[in-house]
């Protein structure tokens, strides 16, 4: 296989005496981060049977779930598990690990691994989950977080601009808040200052304030530059210095990429993670999929029949997080669904994600049961945008057999729109709804700021 290279100027910074002790213990990650992307898949994949063996020997002695459910496997045996019996591990539900709380923490985590952090999560299924992680694997976290700049070639001396923050009043229009680095101030290189927005500033002032702030890079949630791109067309405004947008937190899909071309000329880079395991997968620097982040977890895609899902083939995402020996989260299903890729031909072997579907509340489960996915793609949205003036809308599944179509539009639609639409959703979702439509001032953002296209409200 090609083996790709890393940009000179990178080499050279991770040749450097880091300033602190965390900077230190990062920088050996990325260090060894930078050999291991190289590597065959068959190797990363042996690698990781190996430590996969370990953790789970690890868990069955010092955690009592694991030692019960899953005392019919060695996990000395790391040829069998890699033959095929990892997949006798039992899936680990977020419901279970919502039960189980702090049962899952380990009795013996060991010393060197650090202290411990918690974080809590809701996710979007009202199942609240606590995950305990241990210096080590936040270290992991920092190494991941610096590799995505150095797969995407950032110029770390610029201004990072981030609409992320939905604390309660911080960082709000029209200063925002300003802090010296990108990340933690002991992170392993020094950066130039990064500026950060809160979420529910309007679209209008968001794009007065990049303007003003003349950020190089632009962070935010994918439905925040989703608004903001056609709004910054529809009013002729450019980003002077711009150099890219990334997007973490919620979906991606294409269309998005092409927004952000065809609105600043810059491209979009998207990060596939989850708070509770952490950086799971970054864009490939040379292709628009997924390298899965191997050094800190193994990740599976699993058809319905709970086998291996092959390239092109879709299913559930399964996470073993192979550096937390704190609370270790084993097979874990995180709810996402995604399609499996081929190994990717910018010479790394880490493996491929080719898309995230989405989550399973992304799943359109029609009155025959049959299953059709939600996320429109690209084309589908533009013949949708061009049926009527429409500004934004949302699929509300409201009973087995009904959509209601929530949109905001430029100007009242005609019958023949709302027909025409009426027809395009049913031949999109494959089944003749009963289609209504309603006119809302806007439209809701989840807790977390997010939005989706896409909301099921009823009981199936
Ligand atoms: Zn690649």
């Amino acid at each position: 296989m090609n083996k790709g290279t890393t940009d000179p100027a990178w080499l050279e910074r991770l040749k450097r005496e880091p300033r602190s002790d965390k900077g230190h213990r990062i920088l050996k990650l990325l260090r060894q981060c930078e050999q291991t992307q190289w590597h065959d898949p068959e190797d990363i994949l042996a690698t990781q049977f190996k430590q996969l063996s370990r953790l789970l020997g690890h868990a069955q002695s010092t955690i009592p779930h694991y030692a019960a459910t899953t005392s019919h496997i060695k996990s000395g045996d790391v040829r069998s598990l890699a033959a095929g019996r990892w997949l006798d591990v039992p899936v680990l539900k977020r419901q279970t690990v919502n039960r189980l709380g702090k049962e899952l923490l380990s009795r013996n985590i060991p010393q060197d691994h650090g202290s411990l952090n918690a974080i809590y999560t809701s996710g979007t299924t009202g199942l609240p989950v606590r995950v305990e992680r241990t210096k080590h694997t936040l270290d992991y976290w920092s190494a991941f977080t610096t590799r995505d700049h150095i797969w995407h070639n950032r110029d770390i001396d610029g201004v990072l601009a981030a609409i992320r923050s939905s604390e309660k009043k911080f960082a709000l229009y029209p200063k925002g808040a300003r802090h010296a680095a990108w990340g933690s101030k002991d992170g392993v290189f020094k950066t130039g200052p990064s500026l950060s927005l809160n979420v529910g500033t309007s679209i209008a002032d968001m794009a007065e304030w990049i303007g003003r702030n003349k950020p190089d890079y632009v962070l935010a949630m994918p439905n925040i530059i989703k608004r903001l791109a056609p709004w910054c067309m529809e009013h002729g405004v450019t980003f002077d210095g711009l150099k890219e947008v990334s997007v973490i937190g919620e979906m991606c899909g294409e269309l998005l990429r092409d927004l952000c071309q065809e609105a600043w000329q810059v491209p979009l880079h998207d990060v596939y993670s989850s708070r509770e395991v952490g950086y799971i997968a970054l864009q490939c620097p040379v292709n628009n999929h997924y390298h899965v982040q191997a050094e800190g977890l193994y990740l599976e895609i699993l058809d319905a029949d709970d086998q291996p899902c092959k390239p092109g083939e879709s299913g559930r995402v399964i996470v073993t997080t192979i550096q937390n020996y704190a609370m270790p989260l084993i097979r874990y299903e995180v709810g996402d669904y995604a399609e499996a890729g081929e190994t990717c031909d910018c010479g790394r072997g880490l493996p491929v994600i080719k898309r995230i579907l989405g989550r399973e509340q992304d799943i359109l489960v029609l009155p025959g049961g049959q299953h059709s996915w939600t996320l429109l793609g690209s084309p589908d949205v533009r013949d949708f945008m061009n049926m009527a003036p429409i500004s934004q809308y949302q699929f509300a599944h409201v009973a087995a057999d009904k959509i209601e179509v929530r949109l905001i539009v430029k100007r009242e639609l005609t019958d023949d729109e709302e027909n025409n639409i009426a027809n395009w959703v049913n031949k999109k979702f494959g089944y003749p709804f009963d289609i209504s439509f309603s006119y809302p001032q806007e439209l809701a953002l989840t807790k977390a700021g997010k939005f989706k296209d896409f909301i099921v409200e009823f009981r199936n």
